[in-house]
Protein backbone atom coordinates (compact mmCIF):
# COMPACT_ATOMS: atom_id res chain seq x y z
CA UNK A 1 0.00 0.00 0.00
CA UNK A 2 1.31 3.31 -0.93
CA UNK A 3 0.06 7.24 -0.37
CA UNK A 4 -1.29 8.30 -3.25
CA UNK A 5 -2.44 11.85 -2.13
CA UNK A 6 -2.67 14.32 0.13
CA UNK A 7 -5.67 17.02 -0.36
CA UNK A 8 -5.93 19.98 2.38
CA UNK A 9 -9.67 22.20 2.63
CA UNK A 10 -9.74 25.27 4.57
CA UNK A 11 -13.21 24.93 5.94
CA UNK A 12 -15.37 27.62 8.31
CA UNK A 13 -15.72 28.40 11.18
CA UNK A 14 -11.11 28.20 11.61
CA UNK A 15 -10.03 24.76 10.53
CA UNK A 16 -7.78 23.13 8.24
CA UNK A 17 -8.38 18.98 7.16
CA UNK A 18 -6.08 17.19 5.53
CA UNK A 19 -6.96 14.32 3.05
CA UNK A 20 -4.78 11.11 2.70
CA UNK A 21 -5.93 8.53 0.05
CA UNK A 22 -3.99 5.27 -0.68
CA UNK A 23 -3.83 3.37 -3.57
CA UNK A 24 -5.45 0.68 -2.77
CA UNK A 25 -8.94 3.25 -1.61
CA UNK A 26 -8.02 3.61 2.01
CA UNK A 27 -8.69 7.64 3.09
CA UNK A 28 -7.59 9.25 6.20
CA UNK A 29 -8.09 12.50 7.77
CA UNK A 30 -6.50 14.69 9.87
CA UNK A 31 -6.69 17.99 11.33
CA UNK A 32 -3.33 20.38 10.66
CA UNK A 33 -4.46 23.53 12.14
CA UNK A 34 -3.29 26.48 14.29
CA UNK A 35 -5.87 28.86 14.54
CA UNK A 36 -5.68 32.18 12.54
CA UNK A 37 -2.44 30.65 10.56
CA UNK A 38 -4.44 27.88 8.37
CA UNK A 39 -2.85 28.76 5.54
CA UNK A 40 0.70 28.93 6.84
CA UNK A 41 0.16 25.16 7.82
CA UNK A 42 -1.61 24.21 4.90
CA UNK A 43 1.65 25.67 2.92
CA UNK A 44 3.53 23.25 4.91
CA UNK A 45 1.41 19.84 4.76
CA UNK A 46 1.75 20.46 1.01
CA UNK A 47 5.86 20.58 1.38
CA UNK A 48 5.78 17.77 3.53
CA UNK A 49 3.05 15.67 1.51
CA UNK A 50 6.18 16.09 -1.69
CA UNK A 51 8.16 13.23 0.94
CA UNK A 52 4.93 10.96 1.59
CA UNK A 53 3.15 10.48 -1.47
CA UNK A 54 4.62 7.26 -2.86
CA UNK A 55 5.53 6.10 0.69
CA UNK A 56 3.62 3.55 2.79
CA UNK A 57 1.19 5.02 5.05
CA UNK A 58 1.73 2.21 7.47
CA UNK A 59 5.66 3.35 8.67
CA UNK A 60 3.79 5.95 11.41
CA UNK A 61 6.99 6.25 13.25
CA UNK A 62 9.48 6.50 10.48
CA UNK A 63 7.53 9.42 9.10
CA UNK A 64 6.82 11.33 12.10
CA UNK A 65 10.65 11.25 12.40
CA UNK A 66 11.47 12.49 9.00
CA UNK A 67 8.44 15.07 8.71
CA UNK A 68 9.82 16.31 12.42
CA UNK A 69 13.38 16.07 12.40
CA UNK A 70 14.05 15.64 8.30
CA UNK A 71 13.71 19.66 7.15
CA UNK A 72 16.86 20.09 9.74
CA UNK A 73 14.91 23.23 11.31
CA UNK A 74 12.38 22.02 13.24
CA UNK A 75 9.40 22.33 15.91
CA UNK A 76 7.23 25.93 16.15
CA UNK A 77 3.89 25.69 15.98
CA UNK A 78 3.25 25.43 12.32
CA UNK A 79 5.31 22.37 11.44
CA UNK A 80 4.58 20.62 14.31
CA UNK A 81 0.89 21.64 13.65
CA UNK A 82 1.54 20.22 9.78
CA UNK A 83 3.08 17.13 11.28
CA UNK A 84 -0.22 16.57 13.90
CA UNK A 85 -2.51 16.31 11.31
CA UNK A 86 -1.06 14.53 9.02
CA UNK A 87 0.07 11.73 11.66
CA UNK A 88 -3.95 12.11 12.66
CA UNK A 89 -4.72 10.63 8.52
CA UNK A 90 -1.89 8.06 8.85
CA UNK A 91 -3.44 6.67 12.36
CA UNK A 92 -6.69 6.85 10.72
CA UNK A 93 -5.51 4.77 8.07
CA UNK A 94 -3.67 2.12 9.89
CA UNK A 95 -6.58 1.57 11.82
CA UNK A 96 -9.28 1.10 8.47
CA UNK A 97 -6.15 -1.37 6.77
CA UNK A 98 -6.43 -3.52 10.00
CA UNK A 99 -10.32 -3.36 11.03
CA UNK A 100 -9.42 -1.43 14.40
CA UNK A 101 -9.92 2.06 16.21
CA UNK A 102 -6.64 3.78 17.03
CA UNK A 103 -7.20 3.34 20.61
CA UNK A 104 -6.51 -0.76 20.10
CA UNK A 105 -3.13 0.03 18.08
CA UNK A 106 -2.19 2.42 20.63
CA UNK A 107 -2.68 -0.33 23.95
CA UNK A 108 -6.12 -1.12 24.25
CA UNK A 109 -8.89 0.74 25.72
CA UNK A 110 -8.21 1.41 29.59
CA UNK A 111 -11.33 3.23 29.93
CA UNK A 112 -15.24 2.96 28.07
CA UNK A 113 -16.51 6.33 28.55
CA UNK A 114 -14.54 9.95 28.30
CA UNK A 115 -15.37 13.19 30.56
CA UNK A 116 -15.99 16.31 28.32
CA UNK A 117 -16.29 20.06 29.57
CA UNK A 118 -18.41 22.44 27.79
CA UNK A 119 -17.34 26.04 27.61
CA UNK A 120 -19.30 28.79 28.56
CA UNK A 121 -18.79 32.91 28.57
CA UNK A 122 -17.25 33.16 25.47
CA UNK A 123 -14.35 35.88 24.98
CA UNK A 124 -15.97 38.70 27.61
CA UNK A 125 -17.36 36.16 30.19
CA UNK A 126 -20.08 38.51 32.01
CA UNK A 127 -23.37 36.34 32.59
CA UNK A 128 -21.94 32.70 33.06
CA UNK A 129 -24.66 31.38 35.22
CA UNK A 130 -27.75 31.02 32.31
CA UNK A 131 -25.16 29.54 30.29
CA UNK A 132 -24.08 27.21 33.22
CA UNK A 133 -27.70 26.03 33.81
CA UNK A 134 -27.83 25.52 30.08
CA UNK A 135 -24.89 22.71 30.01
CA UNK A 136 -25.96 21.14 33.28
CA UNK A 137 -29.02 20.28 31.68
CA UNK A 138 -27.15 18.97 28.50
CA UNK A 139 -25.72 16.52 30.74
CA UNK A 140 -22.08 18.04 31.13
CA UNK A 141 -20.50 17.84 34.57
CA UNK A 142 -17.50 20.15 34.24
CA UNK A 143 -17.47 23.61 32.03
CA UNK A 144 -14.23 25.98 31.07
CA UNK A 145 -14.59 29.64 31.26
CA UNK A 146 -12.21 32.19 30.22
CA UNK A 147 -11.35 34.01 33.70
CA UNK A 148 -11.33 37.53 32.16
CA UNK A 149 -11.93 39.76 29.18
CA UNK A 150 -9.77 41.98 28.06
CA UNK A 151 -7.66 43.20 31.73
CA UNK A 152 -4.83 44.51 33.01
CA UNK A 153 -1.60 42.54 33.09
CA UNK A 154 -1.76 43.21 36.53
CA UNK A 155 -4.96 43.55 37.75
CA UNK A 156 -6.28 45.78 40.32
CA UNK A 157 -8.69 45.17 42.96
CA UNK A 158 -11.99 45.54 41.12
CA UNK A 159 -10.77 43.52 37.94
CA UNK A 160 -9.80 40.50 40.53
CA UNK A 161 -13.13 40.91 42.26
CA UNK A 162 -14.84 40.57 39.10
CA UNK A 163 -12.92 37.50 38.56
CA UNK A 164 -13.55 35.77 41.75
CA UNK A 165 -17.07 37.32 41.79
CA UNK A 166 -17.96 35.01 38.19
CA UNK A 167 -15.50 32.48 39.66
CA UNK A 168 -17.93 32.48 42.48
CA UNK A 169 -21.06 32.65 40.32
CA UNK A 170 -20.20 29.64 38.77
CA UNK A 171 -19.45 27.48 41.78
CA UNK A 172 -22.93 27.92 43.21
CA UNK A 173 -24.43 26.89 39.65
CA UNK A 174 -22.86 24.48 39.62
CA UNK A 175 -22.50 23.71 43.04
CA UNK A 176 -19.86 20.71 44.97
CA UNK A 177 -20.13 17.90 42.57
CA UNK A 178 -19.63 19.34 39.21
CA UNK A 179 -16.35 21.42 37.97
CA UNK A 180 -15.37 24.87 36.67
CA UNK A 181 -11.99 25.14 34.67
CA UNK A 182 -10.38 28.46 34.68
CA UNK A 183 -8.27 29.33 31.63
CA UNK A 184 -5.66 32.61 32.00
CA UNK A 185 -5.06 32.44 28.66
CA UNK A 186 -1.43 34.10 29.53
CA UNK A 187 -3.62 37.48 30.09
CA UNK A 188 -1.57 38.70 33.69
CA UNK A 189 1.66 39.07 34.56
CA UNK A 190 3.80 36.54 36.98
CA UNK A 191 2.69 38.58 40.05
CA UNK A 192 -1.27 39.23 38.39
CA UNK A 193 -1.61 35.81 37.81
CA UNK A 194 -1.21 34.89 41.87
CA UNK A 195 -3.39 37.50 42.57
CA UNK A 196 -5.98 36.02 40.82
CA UNK A 197 -5.24 32.43 42.05
CA UNK A 198 -5.33 33.46 45.40
CA UNK A 199 -8.96 35.29 44.92
CA UNK A 200 -10.12 31.79 43.09
CA UNK A 201 -8.40 29.38 45.47
CA UNK A 202 -11.59 29.33 47.90
CA UNK A 203 -14.07 28.19 45.18
CA UNK A 204 -11.88 25.06 43.97
CA UNK A 205 -11.17 25.07 40.50
CA UNK A 206 -10.91 21.95 38.53
CA UNK A 207 -7.41 23.72 37.36
CA UNK A 208 -6.71 27.40 36.52
CA UNK A 209 -5.04 27.07 32.62
CA UNK A 210 -2.47 29.19 30.80
CA UNK A 211 -2.02 31.22 34.31
CA UNK A 212 1.10 32.37 32.81
CA UNK A 213 2.60 32.88 29.05
CA UNK A 214 5.18 29.98 27.25
CA UNK A 215 7.28 32.56 27.61
CA UNK A 216 7.55 33.09 30.98
CA UNK A 217 7.65 29.23 31.45
CA UNK A 218 10.81 29.65 33.77
CA UNK A 219 8.84 31.16 36.21
CA UNK A 220 6.32 28.47 36.35
CA UNK A 221 8.19 26.55 39.87
CA UNK A 222 7.19 29.44 41.57
CA UNK A 223 3.83 29.90 40.25
CA UNK A 224 2.85 26.36 41.11
CA UNK A 225 4.41 26.68 44.45
CA UNK A 226 2.63 29.54 45.95
CA UNK A 227 -1.08 28.09 45.26
CA UNK A 228 -3.22 25.27 45.78
CA UNK A 229 -4.81 25.77 42.67
CA UNK A 230 -3.95 22.72 39.97
CA UNK A 231 -2.75 24.45 37.13
CA UNK A 232 -2.43 23.92 34.03
CA UNK A 233 -0.89 24.43 30.51
CA UNK A 234 0.59 22.90 27.04
CA UNK A 235 -1.80 24.40 24.41
CA UNK A 236 1.31 26.31 23.03
CA UNK A 237 4.03 23.97 23.84
CA UNK A 238 4.73 21.61 20.73
CA UNK A 239 6.12 18.39 22.21
CA UNK A 240 7.89 16.36 24.81
CA UNK A 241 11.38 18.33 25.36
CA UNK A 242 9.29 21.73 25.75
CA UNK A 243 6.63 19.76 28.03
CA UNK A 244 9.52 18.45 30.29
CA UNK A 245 9.93 21.86 31.71
CA UNK A 246 6.30 22.69 32.61
CA UNK A 247 6.21 18.95 33.84
CA UNK A 248 9.24 20.05 36.38
CA UNK A 249 7.80 22.88 37.53
CA UNK A 250 4.87 20.73 39.20
CA UNK A 251 1.82 21.25 37.06
CA UNK A 252 -0.97 19.29 37.57
CA UNK A 253 -2.47 18.98 34.10
CA UNK A 254 -0.52 18.78 30.88
CA UNK A 255 -2.72 20.07 27.71
CA UNK A 256 -1.12 19.14 24.63
CA UNK A 257 -3.22 19.78 21.23
CA UNK A 258 -3.57 16.79 18.95
CA UNK A 259 -3.69 18.88 16.36
CA UNK A 260 0.13 21.42 17.66
CA UNK A 261 1.78 19.42 19.45
CA UNK A 262 2.81 16.59 16.85
CA UNK A 263 -0.49 14.22 16.40
CA UNK A 264 -1.60 11.42 17.85
CA UNK A 265 2.00 9.49 18.28
CA UNK A 266 3.44 12.83 20.05
CA UNK A 267 0.44 13.56 22.33
CA UNK A 268 0.72 9.65 23.44
CA UNK A 269 4.08 10.20 24.41
CA UNK A 270 3.48 13.18 26.52
CA UNK A 271 0.66 11.46 28.68
CA UNK A 272 3.14 9.01 29.14
CA UNK A 273 5.90 11.49 30.22
CA UNK A 274 3.34 13.49 32.34
CA UNK A 275 2.33 9.97 33.58
CA UNK A 276 5.97 10.09 35.28
CA UNK A 277 5.43 13.22 37.38
CA UNK A 278 1.71 12.18 38.39
CA UNK A 279 0.41 14.59 36.02
CA UNK A 280 -3.28 14.43 34.26
CA UNK A 281 -3.93 14.43 30.58
CA UNK A 282 -6.63 17.08 29.31
CA UNK A 283 -5.71 17.57 25.79
CA UNK A 284 -6.74 21.08 24.32
CA UNK A 285 -9.02 20.83 21.55
CA UNK A 286 -11.45 24.16 20.68
CA UNK A 287 -11.26 22.71 17.36
CA UNK A 288 -13.10 20.44 14.21
CA UNK A 289 -14.54 16.65 14.56
CA UNK A 290 -11.03 15.66 13.30
CA UNK A 291 -9.00 16.92 16.43
CA UNK A 292 -11.72 15.95 18.48
CA UNK A 293 -11.83 12.40 17.66
CA UNK A 294 -8.08 12.21 17.43
CA UNK A 295 -8.46 13.72 20.73
CA UNK A 296 -10.36 11.04 22.38
CA UNK A 297 -8.60 7.82 20.68
CA UNK A 298 -5.33 8.86 22.62
CA UNK A 299 -8.18 9.36 26.08
CA UNK A 300 -9.32 5.60 25.71
CA UNK A 301 -6.18 4.25 26.00
CA UNK A 302 -4.32 6.78 28.10
CA UNK A 303 -4.22 5.98 31.96
CA UNK A 304 -3.36 9.33 33.24
CA UNK A 305 -6.53 11.20 31.63
CA UNK A 306 -8.31 14.21 33.57
CA UNK A 307 -10.80 15.42 30.87
CA UNK A 308 -11.23 16.17 27.27
CA UNK A 309 -12.13 19.47 25.47
CA UNK A 310 -14.58 19.78 22.57
CA UNK A 311 -15.61 22.87 20.95
CA UNK A 312 -19.86 22.37 20.15
CA UNK A 313 -20.89 25.24 20.69
CA UNK A 314 -18.05 27.31 21.23
CA UNK A 315 -18.04 31.40 20.96
CA UNK A 316 -15.56 30.46 17.68
CA UNK A 317 -17.80 28.41 15.66
CA UNK A 318 -20.51 30.73 14.12
CA UNK A 319 -20.26 29.43 10.61
CA UNK A 320 -20.13 25.76 11.31
CA UNK A 321 -19.82 23.73 14.29
CA UNK A 322 -18.86 20.57 15.44
CA UNK A 323 -21.01 18.00 13.42
CA UNK A 324 -21.36 20.43 10.22
CA UNK A 325 -18.71 18.01 8.33
CA UNK A 326 -19.68 14.42 9.31
CA UNK A 327 -22.00 11.65 8.30
CA UNK A 328 -22.94 9.98 12.00
CA UNK A 329 -23.02 12.16 15.02
CA UNK A 330 -22.74 9.59 17.27
CA UNK A 331 -18.86 9.81 17.96
CA UNK A 332 -19.94 13.34 19.61
CA UNK A 333 -22.65 12.43 21.15
CA UNK A 334 -22.41 13.31 24.85
CA UNK A 335 -24.38 11.21 27.68
CA UNK A 336 -24.18 12.82 31.34
CA UNK A 337 -21.21 15.10 29.91
CA UNK A 338 -19.57 12.00 28.74
CA UNK A 339 -18.35 10.55 24.82
CA UNK A 340 -18.31 6.79 24.68
CA UNK A 341 -16.28 4.15 23.11
CA UNK A 342 -17.30 3.09 20.13
CA UNK A 343 -15.67 0.13 18.27
CA UNK A 344 -15.52 2.09 14.74
CA UNK A 345 -11.93 1.59 12.75
CA UNK A 346 -9.09 4.53 12.65
CA UNK A 347 -10.39 7.77 14.49
CA UNK A 348 -13.90 6.52 13.88
CA UNK A 349 -14.98 9.57 12.80
CA UNK A 350 -17.03 9.61 9.30
CA UNK A 351 -16.64 12.83 7.08
CA UNK A 352 -18.81 14.23 4.77
CA UNK A 353 -16.79 14.84 1.54
CA UNK A 354 -18.54 16.70 -0.42
CA UNK A 355 -19.53 19.33 2.77
CA UNK A 356 -15.83 19.52 3.05
CA UNK A 357 -15.10 20.14 -0.50
CA UNK A 358 -18.02 22.67 -0.52
CA UNK A 359 -16.81 25.16 2.54
CA UNK A 360 -13.35 24.65 0.57
CA UNK A 361 -14.39 26.73 -1.25
CA UNK A 362 -15.50 29.30 0.64
CA UNK A 363 -12.82 28.89 2.70
CA UNK A 364 -12.03 31.18 5.62
CA UNK A 365 -10.24 34.16 6.75
CA UNK A 366 -10.20 33.49 10.55
CA UNK A 367 -8.19 35.80 12.52
CA UNK A 368 -8.24 36.28 16.59
CA UNK A 369 -9.12 39.44 17.44
CA UNK A 370 -6.00 42.16 18.17
CA UNK A 371 -7.15 43.92 21.48
CA UNK A 372 -5.38 47.03 22.64
CA UNK A 373 -5.90 48.52 26.32
CA UNK A 374 -7.16 51.92 27.14
CA UNK A 375 -3.57 53.44 26.39
CA UNK A 376 -3.28 51.74 23.08
CA UNK A 377 -0.75 49.55 24.02
CA UNK A 378 -1.03 45.69 22.83
CA UNK A 379 -2.88 43.44 25.04
CA UNK A 380 -3.40 39.90 25.35
CA UNK A 381 -5.83 37.91 23.68
MG1 LIG B 1 -6.68 27.86 26.73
Amino acid sequence: MKIARIETFQVPPRWLFCRIETDDGLVGWGEPVVEGRAEAVRTAVETLAEYLVGQDPLRIEDHWQVLTKGGFYRGGPVLSSAVAGIDQALWDIAGQAYGVPVHALLGGPVRESVRVYAWVGGDEPDEVADEITAQIEAGFTAVKMNASGRVSPMPGPAEVDAIVRRVATAREVLGPERDVAVDFHGRFTPAGARRVLDGIAPLHPLFAEEPLLPEHGHLLPRLVAGTNVPVATGERLYGRAEFLPALQAGIAVAQPDLSHAGGISEVHRIASLADTFGVLLAPHCPLGPIALAASLQVAFATPNFLIQEQSRGIHYNRSADLLSYVLDPEPFRFTDGRAHRTPLPGLGVRVDEAAVRAADSTAHKWRNPVWRHDDGSFAEW
